[in-house]
């Protein structure tokens, strides 16, 4: 018989979450919630937000071998939550820089390891095909980007409404 069709979860506002990044992803996937794995539990997202992620996913295959660290978007249904005052509405993701070795764990601008072209070229792609209107990150050199408080080891991506 066939393969079943697993059904993508979908919450009340019926955004899907986040395909929990496939071995050949351009990306994966990163939780905070308790420290752990969420599981795609903080990633709901809007068609758009779902769109602009695997977009950028599929033109950064092409060139870049490493794969980039999505995190939180939100909570099924958009339930409110203490890690953060935002990320209720589907449309703000946040993303790890990349790192030079392409482990997926978390890096901050200071560290050796982080690579600040490979950081850029993603922020780009991202700018490139997203209706994105603000991003919140520390490090430096970085067009369109804004600093903003403990956001050293991510880039928080709004899309807009
Ligand atoms: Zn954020």
């Amino acid at each position: 018989m066939g393969q079943e069709l697993e059904l993508q979860p979908q919450d009340s506002r019926h955004y899907f979450m986040l395909p929990q990044a496939p071995q050949d992803a351009g990306y994966y996937t990163y939780g905070q919630m308790k420290g752990k794995p969420s599981n795609g539990a903080y990633q709901y997202a809007t068609a758009s937000m779902i769109t602009a992620i695997l977009w950028v996913e599929r033109e950064w295959q092409t060139m870049d071998g490493r794969k980039f660290g999505v995190g939180d978007i939100s909570l099924t249904g958009g339930l409110a939550n203490k890690d953060h005052k935002t990320h209720r509405s589907g449309l703000e993701v946040d993303i790890r820089p990349m790192r030079k070795d392409g482990k997926h764990e978390p890096c901050r601008w200071w560290d050796a390891e982080y690579d600040h072209d490979a950081t850029e070229k993603l922020i780009e792609l991202f700018c490139i095909n997203s209706p994105v209107i603000l991003i919140y990150f520390n490090g430096p050199n970085l067009p369109v980007v804004r600093k903003w408080p403990k956001h050293d080891d991510h880039f928080h991506l709004q899309l807009v409404a």
